[in-house]
Protein backbone atom coordinates (compact mmCIF):
# COMPACT_ATOMS: atom_id res chain seq x y z
CA UNK A 1 0.00 0.00 0.00
CA UNK A 2 1.11 3.36 -0.94
CA UNK A 3 2.37 5.86 2.11
CA UNK A 4 0.37 8.99 2.67
CA UNK A 5 2.91 11.73 3.19
CA UNK A 6 3.15 15.50 1.87
CA UNK A 7 4.60 14.13 -1.41
CA UNK A 8 1.99 11.83 -2.02
CA UNK A 9 -0.58 14.45 -1.68
CA UNK A 10 0.95 17.16 -4.04
CA UNK A 11 1.58 14.04 -6.34
CA UNK A 12 -1.87 13.39 -6.57
CA UNK A 13 -2.97 17.36 -7.03
CA UNK A 14 -0.48 17.60 -10.06
CA UNK A 15 -2.99 14.85 -11.60
CA UNK A 16 -6.30 15.22 -10.27
CA UNK A 17 -5.99 12.62 -7.56
CA UNK A 18 -6.48 9.58 -10.17
CA UNK A 19 -3.83 7.73 -8.22
CA UNK A 20 -5.26 7.24 -4.99
CA UNK A 21 -5.37 3.23 -4.57
CA UNK A 22 -8.54 1.86 -2.20
CA UNK A 23 -7.49 2.47 1.41
CA UNK A 24 -8.62 -1.09 2.26
CA UNK A 25 -9.80 -3.85 -0.24
CA UNK A 26 -13.51 -5.54 0.05
CA UNK A 27 -12.31 -9.52 -0.04
CA UNK A 28 -14.85 -12.38 -0.70
CA UNK A 29 -14.71 -14.64 3.26
CA UNK A 30 -12.17 -17.43 2.44
CA UNK A 31 -12.80 -20.82 3.83
CA UNK A 32 -10.59 -21.24 7.04
CA UNK A 33 -9.00 -18.08 9.07
CA UNK A 34 -6.18 -18.75 12.06
CA UNK A 35 -8.72 -16.16 13.99
CA UNK A 36 -12.58 -14.25 13.00
CA UNK A 37 -12.81 -10.93 14.85
CA UNK A 38 -16.76 -10.55 15.14
CA UNK A 39 -16.89 -6.83 14.99
CA UNK A 40 -15.23 -3.65 12.71
CA UNK A 41 -15.81 -0.98 15.94
CA UNK A 42 -12.42 0.32 17.00
CA UNK A 43 -11.67 -2.59 19.30
CA UNK A 44 -12.03 -5.67 16.95
CA UNK A 45 -10.07 -3.96 14.44
CA UNK A 46 -6.89 -2.91 17.07
CA UNK A 47 -7.43 -6.39 18.24
CA UNK A 48 -6.54 -7.59 14.69
CA UNK A 49 -3.93 -5.33 13.63
CA UNK A 50 -2.13 -5.43 17.20
CA UNK A 51 -2.45 -9.50 16.34
CA UNK A 52 -0.62 -9.22 13.20
CA UNK A 53 1.90 -6.11 14.34
CA UNK A 54 2.70 -7.64 17.71
CA UNK A 55 2.49 -11.34 17.37
CA UNK A 56 2.74 -12.18 13.35
CA UNK A 57 -0.58 -13.83 13.37
CA UNK A 58 -2.22 -12.00 9.71
CA UNK A 59 -4.41 -14.66 8.50
CA UNK A 60 -7.21 -12.95 10.51
CA UNK A 61 -10.87 -11.97 9.15
CA UNK A 62 -12.68 -9.16 10.62
CA UNK A 63 -16.31 -9.46 10.01
CA UNK A 64 -19.20 -6.68 10.16
CA UNK A 65 -22.51 -6.72 9.86
CA UNK A 66 -22.88 -3.08 8.67
CA UNK A 67 -20.01 -1.11 7.58
CA UNK A 68 -16.90 -0.61 9.84
CA UNK A 69 -17.12 1.86 12.69
CA UNK A 70 -21.02 2.76 12.10
CA UNK A 71 -21.15 1.50 15.79
CA UNK A 72 -20.52 2.99 18.64
CA UNK A 73 -16.98 4.41 17.14
CA UNK A 74 -18.40 6.48 14.62
CA UNK A 75 -21.14 7.77 17.21
CA UNK A 76 -19.10 9.08 20.60
CA UNK A 77 -18.23 11.89 21.62
CA UNK A 78 -14.29 11.08 21.20
CA UNK A 79 -13.38 11.81 24.69
CA UNK A 80 -9.43 10.29 25.51
CA UNK A 81 -8.33 10.66 29.13
CA UNK A 82 -6.64 8.09 31.49
CA UNK A 83 -8.11 9.20 35.18
CA UNK A 84 -9.61 6.13 36.53
CA UNK A 85 -9.19 5.40 40.14
CA UNK A 86 -8.76 1.45 40.20
CA UNK A 87 -5.18 -0.21 39.20
CA UNK A 88 -6.05 -2.39 36.55
CA UNK A 89 -8.58 0.02 34.62
CA UNK A 90 -5.61 3.06 35.16
CA UNK A 91 -2.83 1.00 33.36
CA UNK A 92 -4.68 -0.17 30.33
CA UNK A 93 -6.37 3.20 29.53
CA UNK A 94 -3.01 4.70 29.67
CA UNK A 95 -1.25 2.72 27.65
CA UNK A 96 -4.35 3.45 25.36
CA UNK A 97 -3.64 7.19 25.81
CA UNK A 98 0.38 6.72 25.14
CA UNK A 99 -0.70 4.84 22.01
CA UNK A 100 -3.19 7.93 20.78
CA UNK A 101 -0.34 10.23 20.87
CA UNK A 102 1.72 8.67 18.05
CA UNK A 103 -1.56 6.48 16.30
CA UNK A 104 -1.13 8.94 13.35
CA UNK A 105 2.40 8.02 12.55
CA UNK A 106 2.41 3.73 13.63
CA UNK A 107 -0.90 3.95 11.65
CA UNK A 108 0.10 6.72 8.74
CA UNK A 109 -3.48 7.60 8.75
CA UNK A 110 -3.96 11.00 10.38
CA UNK A 111 -6.43 10.50 13.19
CA UNK A 112 -6.37 14.07 14.51
CA UNK A 113 -5.25 13.49 17.92
CA UNK A 114 -5.81 16.66 20.16
CA UNK A 115 -4.26 16.48 23.41
CA UNK A 116 -5.99 19.44 24.61
CA UNK A 117 -6.75 18.62 28.24
CA UNK A 118 -9.96 17.22 30.27
CA UNK A 119 -11.45 18.67 32.68
CA UNK A 120 -14.20 16.99 35.34
CA UNK A 121 -15.93 19.76 37.51
CA UNK A 122 -16.43 19.11 41.10
CA UNK A 123 -19.76 21.05 42.02
CA UNK A 124 -20.62 19.48 45.47
CA UNK A 125 -18.03 18.68 48.36
CA UNK A 126 -18.64 14.98 48.01
CA UNK A 127 -17.43 15.14 44.40
CA UNK A 128 -14.26 17.02 45.31
CA UNK A 129 -13.42 14.35 47.73
CA UNK A 130 -13.52 11.95 45.12
CA UNK A 131 -11.38 13.40 42.50
CA UNK A 132 -8.61 14.54 45.11
CA UNK A 133 -8.89 10.62 46.02
CA UNK A 134 -8.54 9.89 41.92
CA UNK A 135 -5.87 12.68 41.60
CA UNK A 136 -4.21 10.95 44.84
CA UNK A 137 -4.28 7.20 43.35
CA UNK A 138 -3.19 8.58 39.44
CA UNK A 139 -0.08 9.93 41.42
CA UNK A 140 0.78 6.33 42.14
CA UNK A 141 0.04 5.20 39.37
CA UNK A 142 2.11 7.64 37.30
CA UNK A 143 -0.93 9.29 35.17
CA UNK A 144 -0.63 12.90 34.98
CA UNK A 145 -3.59 14.51 36.55
CA UNK A 146 -3.92 17.39 39.69
CA UNK A 147 -6.90 18.97 41.37
CA UNK A 148 -7.61 22.08 40.21
CA UNK A 149 -8.74 25.55 42.05
CA UNK A 150 -11.51 27.03 40.60
CA UNK A 151 -9.84 30.39 39.44
CA UNK A 152 -7.50 28.04 37.35
CA UNK A 153 -11.04 26.76 35.58
CA UNK A 154 -11.85 30.08 34.68
CA UNK A 155 -8.75 31.02 33.46
CA UNK A 156 -8.74 27.22 30.88
CA UNK A 157 -12.44 27.95 30.16
CA UNK A 158 -13.09 32.08 30.23
CA UNK A 159 -16.56 31.18 28.88
CA UNK A 160 -17.57 28.72 32.36
CA UNK A 161 -19.72 30.26 34.97
CA UNK A 162 -18.26 29.18 38.32
CA UNK A 163 -21.47 30.38 40.01
CA UNK A 164 -23.81 28.28 39.35
CA UNK A 165 -27.10 28.83 41.57
CA UNK A 166 -27.52 25.12 42.50
CA UNK A 167 -23.82 23.50 41.57
CA UNK A 168 -21.11 26.07 42.04
CA UNK A 169 -17.56 25.10 40.44
CA UNK A 170 -15.57 23.90 43.32
CA UNK A 171 -12.43 22.95 41.31
CA UNK A 172 -11.93 19.83 39.48
CA UNK A 173 -9.83 17.23 38.16
CA UNK A 174 -7.39 18.18 35.42
CA UNK A 175 -5.42 15.76 33.16
CA UNK A 176 -3.58 17.43 30.40
CA UNK A 177 -2.55 15.39 28.39
CA UNK A 178 -5.39 14.23 27.75
CA UNK A 179 -8.02 15.02 24.56
CA UNK A 180 -9.91 13.85 21.81
CA UNK A 181 -9.64 11.89 18.69
CA UNK A 182 -11.19 11.85 14.87
CA UNK A 183 -13.37 8.39 15.83
CA UNK A 184 -14.16 7.36 12.32
CA UNK A 185 -10.23 7.79 11.34
CA UNK A 186 -9.35 5.58 14.47
CA UNK A 187 -11.42 2.98 12.39
CA UNK A 188 -10.55 3.91 8.95
CA UNK A 189 -6.39 4.07 10.10
CA UNK A 190 -7.04 0.78 11.63
CA UNK A 191 -8.61 -1.10 8.67
CA UNK A 192 -6.30 0.18 6.28
CA UNK A 193 -3.34 -1.31 8.56
CA UNK A 194 -5.10 -4.37 8.45
CA UNK A 195 -5.61 -4.76 4.88
CA UNK A 196 -1.96 -3.63 4.39
CA UNK A 197 -0.99 -6.71 6.41
CA UNK A 198 -3.24 -9.01 4.10
CA UNK A 199 -6.07 -9.93 6.61
CA UNK A 200 -9.56 -9.53 5.23
CA UNK A 201 -12.26 -6.54 6.35
CA UNK A 202 -15.24 -8.07 5.12
CA UNK A 203 -18.31 -5.68 5.99
CA UNK A 204 -21.97 -6.13 4.85
CA UNK A 205 -21.11 -9.54 6.68
CA UNK A 206 -23.27 -10.71 9.79
CA UNK A 207 -22.92 -13.37 12.00
CA UNK A 208 -25.62 -15.14 12.66
CA UNK A 209 -24.42 -18.37 14.28
CA UNK A 210 -20.96 -19.87 16.26
CA UNK A 211 -20.10 -23.16 15.26
CA UNK A 212 -18.61 -25.65 18.17
CA UNK A 213 -17.54 -29.15 18.10
CA UNK A 214 -16.75 -31.19 21.72
CA UNK A 215 -16.82 -27.47 23.58
CA UNK A 216 -14.47 -26.10 20.93
CA UNK A 217 -15.25 -23.08 18.45
CA UNK A 218 -14.56 -24.12 15.41
CA UNK A 219 -16.23 -21.71 12.92
CA UNK A 220 -19.42 -19.17 12.14
CA UNK A 221 -22.42 -18.91 9.84
CA UNK A 222 -22.46 -15.85 8.40
CA UNK A 223 -24.82 -13.74 5.94
CA UNK A 224 -22.21 -14.55 3.11
CA UNK A 225 -21.56 -18.64 4.38
CA UNK A 226 -19.98 -20.57 6.73
CA UNK A 227 -16.22 -19.67 7.38
CA UNK A 228 -14.13 -21.49 10.13
CA UNK A 229 -11.80 -20.76 12.13
CA UNK A 230 -9.38 -22.15 15.22
CA UNK A 231 -10.16 -18.69 17.47
CA UNK A 232 -12.82 -16.73 17.61
CA UNK A 233 -12.90 -13.16 18.69
CA UNK A 234 -16.65 -11.62 19.93
CA UNK A 235 -15.91 -7.37 20.03
CA UNK A 236 -19.41 -6.33 19.40
CA UNK A 237 -20.16 -3.85 21.61
CA UNK A 238 -24.36 -2.81 22.25
CA UNK A 239 -25.03 -6.63 20.81
CA UNK A 240 -22.31 -8.58 22.94
CA UNK A 241 -25.39 -10.45 25.02
CA UNK A 242 -26.73 -11.29 21.59
CA UNK A 243 -23.66 -13.01 19.92
CA UNK A 244 -22.70 -14.64 23.21
CA UNK A 245 -26.01 -16.45 23.33
CA UNK A 246 -24.76 -17.58 19.86
CA UNK A 247 -21.89 -19.44 21.85
CA UNK A 248 -23.81 -20.64 24.67
CA UNK A 249 -23.36 -18.98 27.32
CA UNK A 250 -24.54 -15.63 29.01
CA UNK A 251 -23.02 -12.39 30.08
CA UNK A 252 -23.64 -9.77 32.70
CA UNK A 253 -24.53 -7.03 30.69
CA UNK A 254 -27.22 -4.37 30.37
CA UNK A 255 -27.55 -2.69 27.19
CA UNK A 256 -28.54 0.53 26.84
CA UNK A 257 -29.07 3.76 24.39
CA UNK A 258 -26.87 6.75 25.39
CA UNK A 259 -27.20 9.78 23.16
CA UNK A 260 -25.01 12.90 22.18
CA UNK A 261 -25.84 15.75 20.14
CA UNK A 262 -24.09 18.74 18.73
CA UNK A 263 -24.86 22.68 18.20
CA UNK A 264 -24.26 24.39 14.97
CA UNK A 265 -20.88 25.61 14.43
CA UNK A 266 -19.66 28.58 16.13
CA UNK A 267 -16.36 30.46 16.29
CA UNK A 268 -13.70 28.92 18.59
CA UNK A 269 -14.92 29.92 22.43
CA UNK A 270 -13.86 26.41 24.50
CA UNK A 271 -10.41 24.25 23.95
CA UNK A 272 -10.61 21.98 26.39
CA UNK A 273 -12.84 19.13 26.79
CA UNK A 274 -15.40 19.86 29.99
CA UNK A 275 -17.43 17.38 32.00
CA UNK A 276 -19.88 18.18 34.48
CA UNK A 277 -20.86 14.57 36.05
CA UNK A 278 -23.14 16.02 39.10
CA UNK A 279 -25.76 17.34 36.40
CA UNK A 280 -24.92 14.88 33.52
CA UNK A 281 -23.50 16.62 30.78
CA UNK A 282 -20.49 17.19 29.06
CA UNK A 283 -18.77 19.88 26.23
CA UNK A 284 -16.35 20.30 23.78
CA UNK A 285 -15.82 22.05 21.11
CA UNK A 286 -15.24 20.36 17.50
CA UNK A 287 -12.98 21.33 14.54
CA UNK A 288 -15.68 22.04 12.48
CA UNK A 289 -16.58 24.57 15.52
CA UNK A 290 -20.15 22.77 16.69
CA UNK A 291 -20.42 22.23 20.77
CA UNK A 292 -20.37 18.59 20.86
CA UNK A 293 -22.93 17.58 24.07
CA UNK A 294 -23.29 14.51 25.62
CA UNK A 295 -25.55 13.25 28.65
CA UNK A 296 -26.54 10.47 30.54
CA UNK A 297 -27.57 6.80 29.18
CA UNK A 298 -31.25 5.88 28.72
CA UNK A 299 -32.89 4.76 31.99
CA UNK A 300 -34.14 1.33 30.10
CA UNK A 301 -32.64 -1.56 28.72
CA UNK A 302 -32.99 -0.99 24.44
CA UNK A 303 -31.05 -1.73 21.26
CA UNK A 304 -32.26 1.63 19.61
CA UNK A 305 -29.83 3.45 17.94
CA UNK A 306 -31.79 6.69 18.62
CA UNK A 307 -31.72 9.97 19.62
CA UNK A 308 -34.76 11.40 21.82
CA UNK A 309 -36.39 14.60 22.75
CA UNK A 310 -36.56 14.51 26.28
CA UNK A 311 -32.56 13.96 26.53
CA UNK A 312 -31.98 17.15 24.13
CA UNK A 313 -33.79 18.69 27.11
CA UNK A 314 -32.83 17.29 29.74
CA UNK A 315 -29.14 17.34 28.52
CA UNK A 316 -29.19 21.10 28.07
CA UNK A 317 -30.66 22.17 30.96
CA UNK A 318 -27.99 20.56 33.14
CA UNK A 319 -25.76 22.09 30.88
CA UNK A 320 -26.85 26.26 30.93
CA UNK A 321 -26.32 27.07 34.57
CA UNK A 322 -22.27 26.09 34.00
CA UNK A 323 -22.90 27.45 30.28
CA UNK A 324 -24.92 30.16 29.72
CA UNK A 325 -24.44 31.05 26.69
CA UNK A 326 -25.68 27.28 24.85
CA UNK A 327 -29.23 28.69 25.81
CA UNK A 328 -28.57 30.76 22.30
CA UNK A 329 -27.55 28.31 20.48
CA UNK A 330 -28.64 26.11 17.67
CA UNK A 331 -28.63 22.05 18.08
CA UNK A 332 -28.25 20.58 14.65
CA UNK A 333 -28.44 16.63 15.36
CA UNK A 334 -28.55 14.43 17.84
CA UNK A 335 -27.94 10.44 17.80
CA UNK A 336 -27.75 7.25 19.67
CA UNK A 337 -25.34 4.11 20.30
CA UNK A 338 -26.10 1.05 22.11
CA UNK A 339 -23.99 0.72 25.42
CA UNK A 340 -23.16 -2.25 27.12
CA UNK A 341 -22.55 -1.91 30.44
CA UNK A 342 -21.60 -4.19 33.79
CA UNK A 343 -22.35 -3.55 37.19
CA UNK A 344 -18.88 -2.34 38.28
CA UNK A 345 -18.88 -0.53 35.13
CA UNK A 346 -15.17 -1.89 33.80
CA UNK A 347 -15.08 -4.15 30.61
CA UNK A 348 -14.24 -7.81 30.22
CA UNK A 349 -11.57 -8.75 28.06
CA UNK A 350 -11.71 -12.31 29.05
CA UNK A 351 -11.63 -16.35 27.63
CA UNK A 352 -14.88 -17.69 27.91
CA UNK A 353 -16.79 -20.71 28.64
CA UNK A 354 -15.87 -21.97 24.94
CA UNK A 355 -12.59 -23.11 24.07
CA UNK A 356 -10.98 -20.82 21.54
CA UNK A 357 -13.67 -18.06 22.27
CA UNK A 358 -12.50 -15.01 23.41
CA UNK A 359 -14.39 -11.83 24.66
CA UNK A 360 -14.17 -7.80 24.35
CA UNK A 361 -17.62 -5.89 26.02
CA UNK A 362 -18.73 -3.96 28.14
CA UNK A 363 -17.07 -0.91 27.72
CA UNK A 364 -19.92 1.13 28.33
CA UNK A 365 -20.21 5.00 27.98
CA UNK A 366 -16.31 5.30 27.44
CA UNK A 367 -14.52 2.63 25.04
CA UNK A 368 -13.44 4.63 22.80
CA UNK A 369 -10.43 6.24 24.80
CA UNK A 370 -9.34 2.33 25.18
CA UNK A 371 -9.22 1.40 21.50
CA UNK A 372 -5.54 0.77 21.67
CA UNK A 373 -4.91 -0.56 24.78
CA UNK A 374 -7.54 -2.96 24.55
CA UNK A 375 -6.65 -4.00 21.06
CA UNK A 376 -3.13 -4.45 22.75
CA UNK A 377 -4.55 -6.72 25.56
CA UNK A 378 -6.86 -8.71 23.60
CA UNK A 379 -4.16 -9.48 20.75
CA UNK A 380 -1.95 -10.31 23.66
CA UNK A 381 -4.62 -12.49 25.16
CA UNK A 382 -5.45 -14.66 22.00
CA UNK A 383 -2.03 -15.07 20.80
CA UNK A 384 -0.53 -16.23 24.20
CA UNK A 385 -3.65 -16.92 26.29
CA UNK A 386 -2.61 -14.08 29.12
CA UNK A 387 -1.60 -10.61 29.27
CA UNK A 388 -1.18 -8.18 32.22
CA UNK A 389 -3.51 -5.57 30.24
CA UNK A 390 -6.55 -8.04 30.91
CA UNK A 391 -5.90 -10.09 33.29
CA UNK A 392 -7.89 -8.31 36.24
CA UNK A 393 -10.77 -7.90 33.55
CA UNK A 394 -12.16 -11.72 33.19
CA UNK A 395 -15.33 -12.50 32.85
CA UNK A 396 -15.02 -14.30 35.84
CA UNK A 397 -14.59 -11.94 37.93
CA UNK A 398 -18.21 -11.52 38.68
CA UNK A 399 -18.52 -15.01 40.13
CA UNK A 400 -15.31 -14.51 42.01
CA UNK A 401 -16.63 -11.00 43.57
CA UNK A 402 -13.40 -9.04 42.35
CA UNK A 403 -14.71 -6.83 40.71
CA UNK A 404 -13.37 -3.13 39.65
CA UNK A 405 -15.20 -0.58 40.39
CA UNK A 406 -15.42 2.21 38.17
CA UNK A 407 -18.69 3.34 39.11
CA UNK A 408 -17.51 7.19 39.87
CA UNK A 409 -15.15 7.21 36.94
CA UNK A 410 -17.59 5.60 34.34
CA UNK A 411 -20.85 5.90 35.80
CA UNK A 412 -21.87 8.80 33.60
CA UNK A 413 -18.84 10.42 32.01
CA UNK A 414 -16.92 9.49 29.11
C1 LIG B 1 -23.27 8.78 22.29
C2 LIG B 1 -22.01 8.09 22.75
C3 LIG B 1 -20.97 8.84 23.27
C4 LIG B 1 -19.80 8.21 23.70
N1 LIG B 1 -18.75 8.99 24.10
C5 LIG B 1 -17.58 8.43 24.42
C6 LIG B 1 -16.44 9.25 24.72
O1 LIG B 1 -16.52 10.47 24.66
N2 LIG B 1 -15.27 8.63 25.05
C7 LIG B 1 -15.17 7.26 25.11
O2 LIG B 1 -14.09 6.78 25.45
N3 LIG B 1 -16.21 6.46 24.77
C8 LIG B 1 -17.41 7.00 24.43
N4 LIG B 1 -18.48 6.21 24.08
C9 LIG B 1 -18.35 4.74 24.14
C10 LIG B 1 -17.62 4.19 22.92
O3 LIG B 1 -18.19 4.71 21.74
C11 LIG B 1 -17.67 2.66 22.88
O4 LIG B 1 -17.28 2.12 24.12
C12 LIG B 1 -16.72 2.11 21.82
O5 LIG B 1 -16.85 2.80 20.60
C13 LIG B 1 -16.98 0.64 21.60
O6 LIG B 1 -16.24 0.23 20.48
P1 LIG B 1 -16.40 -1.23 19.92
O7 LIG B 1 -15.42 -1.39 18.84
O8 LIG B 1 -16.37 -2.18 21.06
O9 LIG B 1 -17.90 -1.25 19.42
P2 LIG B 1 -18.64 -0.74 18.06
O10 LIG B 1 -17.93 0.43 17.47
O11 LIG B 1 -20.05 -0.59 18.42
O12 LIG B 1 -18.38 -1.96 17.10
C14 LIG B 1 -19.06 -3.19 17.22
C15 LIG B 1 -19.41 -3.65 15.83
O13 LIG B 1 -19.94 -4.97 15.89
C16 LIG B 1 -20.86 -5.10 14.82
N5 LIG B 1 -21.71 -6.27 15.06
C17 LIG B 1 -22.68 -6.43 16.01
N6 LIG B 1 -23.25 -7.62 15.89
C18 LIG B 1 -22.66 -8.26 14.83
C19 LIG B 1 -22.84 -9.52 14.21
N7 LIG B 1 -23.77 -10.41 14.63
N8 LIG B 1 -22.06 -9.83 13.14
C20 LIG B 1 -21.10 -8.97 12.68
N9 LIG B 1 -20.91 -7.74 13.24
C21 LIG B 1 -21.67 -7.40 14.31
C22 LIG B 1 -21.61 -3.78 14.85
O14 LIG B 1 -22.26 -3.52 13.62
C23 LIG B 1 -20.48 -2.79 15.17
O15 LIG B 1 -19.96 -2.16 14.01
C24 LIG B 1 -19.68 6.79 23.65
C25 LIG B 1 -20.72 6.03 23.12
C26 LIG B 1 -21.89 6.67 22.66
C27 LIG B 1 -22.99 5.83 22.07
Amino acid sequence: MKRYSVFAVAREAARYHTGWERAWKSPAPKKKYDVIIIGAGGHGLATAYYLGKNHGIRNVAIVEKGWLGGGNTGRNTTIIRSNYLQDPSAAIYEKARSLYETMSQDLNYNVMYSPRGVMMLAQTEHEVRGYLRTAHANALQGVDTRFIQPDEVKKLVPIINLDGPRYPVLGALWQARAGTARHDAVAWGYARACSDMGMDVIQQCEVTSIRQTGGKVTGVDTTKGSIDCDKLGIVVAGHSGVVADMAGFRLPIESVALQALVSEPIKPCMDVVVMANTVHGYMSQSDKGEMVIGGGADGYNNYTQRGSFHHIEETVRALVETFPMISRLKMLRQWGGIVDMTGDRSPILSKTPLEGCFINCGWGTGGFKAIPGSGWGMAELMAKGQSPLTDEFSLYRFREGKFIDESVAAGVAH
